[in-house]
């Protein structure tokens, strides 16, 4: 089996699908690895580490797809290059598929069996393909680093003899994996942590990394059997909103992470909201690139507000730390390749019925297979 793992073409995308390391074990399996030349570029892998582990390397981008049995990408494809791959070749990539209709389309109408890596189940046996957990837990970290850089003031409380400095007030908003590491981070600097989630499971894990749980009853929120929030009713929203405001009002830091599965990140935090908060206290918005929790943000900058609030809404948190983000991320991808690799005819076992792929197979034969993106 050819695994083809090209350079990502996004301006904003510094990850590789692959590291040396994936490529070694991918190679130790019997794979035959081909990644295009400049992939580690931007994480600290040149071509040679590459060709060290086992890869061949090409500059031939469009003969490497054509002929690839299976293809590792972080960004999704464009529809031309759905077209170069062969009738049966693998595709496995985030997809955004609830947004992408037209691409899950091609992918079908190519005969190419397209595998998100947004739909892996959250189950204990798929955690270790997690590229959403992997990636999200890197993002919670460089939010907090980026805020604690663009600051005028510091993270922890010094007692010096010119006097106290008081500790940094932090709230992330949104406390699942990469809220969880951002309170992590934020502690670890000195922080005092307030966190909030629609999830009560949530607010006592915040409690056991010492943040204090800020409590809004808002009547039954409910979640998914993925373990996923449910969107809130307006009446919930409105609530939600006017209780964070004081805190946010009180904040040197606000981290928003919240989102809903397949659905646009619900707007928490209102322009009366960031106008209402002090001059030099800034917002990180990780939910930024799909829409965002925060309005007025713009998506892909940092802007600043009337009144002085830093606000950030970056995307791609995680490729700040690109070479940390491939190798978790990579790992995640030959992970997924080792669990279903037919050791007899050493290759990636497409099976439709799989808990696993169930999950996260969107196309194949042909078809739309997924349940939720045949209609
Ligand atoms: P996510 O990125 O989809 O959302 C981030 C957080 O936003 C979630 O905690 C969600 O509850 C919260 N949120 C949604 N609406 C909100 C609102 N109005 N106000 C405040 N917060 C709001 O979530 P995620 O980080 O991918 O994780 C979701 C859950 O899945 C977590 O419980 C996580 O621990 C669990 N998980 C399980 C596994 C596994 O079992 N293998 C792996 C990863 C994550």
């Amino acid at each position: 089996m050819k695994i083809f793992a090209p350079k990502e073409t996004d301006p904003v995308e510094t990850r590789a699908s692959l590291d040396p390391a994936a490529v070694q074990k991918l190679v130790g399996l019997g794979a035959e690895v081909v990644v295009e030349s400049g992939i580690g570029a931007n994480c600290d892998h040149p071509d040679s580490a590459y060709s060290e582990a086992g890869a061949t390397v090409t500059s031939d981008r469009a003969a490497a797809l054509a002929s690839a049995d299976l293809v590792t990408r972080v960004r999704k494809p464009s529809l031309e290059e759905v077209g170069q791959l062969k009738s049966g070749a693998i595709h496995i990539s985030f997809l955004d598929p609830f947004n992408e209709k037209d691409l899950i389309a091609k992918f079908a109408s190519q005969g190419v069996s397209a595998i998100s890596l947004e739909m892996i189940p959250r189950t204990t046996l798929a955690q270790k393909m997690d590229a959403i957990s992997s990636q999200a837990n890197l993002a919670g970290y460089v939010a907090v680093i980026l805020a604690a850089n663009r600051m005028s003031t510091i993270f922890p409380m010094m007692m010096t003899p010119a006097g106290t400095i008081s500790p940094a007030k932090v709230f992330v908003l949104g406390i699942g994996v990469a809220g969880l590491q951002a309170i992590a981070t934020a502690k670890r600097l000195g922080a005092r942590v307030t966190a909030f989630d629609v999830r009560s499971e949530a607010l006592e894990q915040a409690e056991s990394l010492g943040a204090k749980a800020l409590r809004i009853d808002l009547g039954e929120t409910g979640g998914t059997d993925q373990g996923y929030a449910k969107e809130l009713t307006p009446e919930q929203l409105a609530k939600q909103i006017a209780a964070q405001a004081k805190v946010c009002a009180d904040s040197d830091v606000v981290i928003t992470t919240a989102k809903v599965f397949g659905r646009k990140p619900p707007i928490l935090i209102k322009a009366d909201v960031v106008a209402g908060m002090k001059p030099g206290s800034l917002i990180v918005d990780l939910a930024a690139e799909t829409g965002g929790n925060v309005e007025g943000i713009v998506p892909g900058e940092e802007t600043v507000s009337a009144n002085g609030v830093k606000l950030i809404g970056l995307a791609n948190y995680e490729g700040q730390v690109a070479k940390h983000a491939s190798q978790v991320l990579a790992a995640n991808f030959a992970n997924m390749i080792e669990h279903f690799w037919d050791k007899e005819v050493k290759t990636f076992a497409i099976k439709p019925d799989d808990e696993i792929q169930k999950g996260c197979l969107i196309t194949h034969g042909g078809a739309i297979v997924h349940e939720r993106f045949k209609s």
